[in-house]
């Protein structure tokens, strides 16, 4: 993939851009959001660049089962194993941004429902 290419998370990964990784293994890497909307605000983000969970293949299923045993450990290290959301936005009128696959981690304070 070229420089060009690269999407923001990629380049966190990467170490290119600064990030506070506080998790990462052959699959995956999670980092804080910056602007975090929960005391605990994680993403998890597979190393391949999958743009939208939609775009996902079959192929990626052991993946992002992964990300889903990964996701409750991460939660739990940060003393909310008990207590967490996870969200995925798909496309940018769901809200996504970045355009590289991520798992919103959200955690630490009473958590609404149904979201906005
Ligand atoms: P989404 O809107 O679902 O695509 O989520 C993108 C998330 O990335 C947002 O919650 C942003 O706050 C977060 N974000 C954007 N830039 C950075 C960055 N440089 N480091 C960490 N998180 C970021």
């Amino acid at each position: 993939m070229s420089e060009q290419d690269k999407t923001l998370f990629q380049k966190i990964i990467d170490r290119e851009i600064p990030g506070t990784i506080v998790h990462e293994d052959e699959h995956c890497v999670a980092f804080r959001d910056v602007n975090p909307g929960a005391p605990t605000h994680i993403l998890l983000v597979p190393r391949k660049p999958i743009p939208r969970l939609c775009d996902s293949e079959p192929a990626d299923q052991q993946l992002l089962g992964h990300m889903m045993l990964v996701a409750p450990k991460i939660a739990a290290d940060e003393g909310f194993g008990e207590a967490f959301r996870l969200v995925v936005n798909n496309g940018a009128e769901a809200g996504q941004s970045v355009f590289h696959l991520h798992l919103h981690i959200l955690a630490g304070r009473p958590l609404a429902w149904p979201p906005g």
